[in-house]
């Protein structure tokens, strides 16, 4: 019997081995099985937000996540841009990229931390 530990590093290990075919796997699965429209509905069942709202959203950004302007048909977003929300107004605020939607709640949606990490990055690359 394997202990906690060795499950841990097997699985560690098999998603390295296997990261790139499981993320076309999972782009795949969004476009099949959660598609736009059924996203859109099930954000106007939580937010309000209709189709109409999603698609002045979306020509307001160019069809580009709102913060790296990765285009909504490119490899990166997988054909989908995520709509972002702030958690406690229930305000949608855009669309991202799943790799910008992602950073940002990594960072807690706090832009001071944010600003924190930026101030890091700037200061230890030798940029300033
Ligand atoms: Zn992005």
């Amino acid at each position: 019997m394997r202990t906690k530990e060795e499950i841990k590093e097997y699985s560690k290990r098999w998603y390295v081995k296997n990261r790139d075919r499981e993320r076309q796997k999972r782009r795949e699965y969004y476009k099949i099985y959660w598609p736009e429209k059924g996203r859109i509905k099930f954000w106007n069942r939580l937010y309000g937000l209709t189709k109409e709202d999603f698609d002045k959203i979306l020509k307001k950004q160019n069809k580009r996540c709102a913060i790296c302007g990765a285009e909504k048909s490119n490899e990166t977003t997988g054909g989908v841009l995520s709509i972002d929300h702030n958690k406690s107004t229930r305000k949608i605020r855009g669309l991202l990229c799943h790799k910008c939607n992602m950073g940002i709640g990594c960072f807690k949606d706090d832009p001071l931390l944010l600003l924190k990490a930026t101030k890091y990055l700037l200061e230890t690359d030798g940029v300033k």
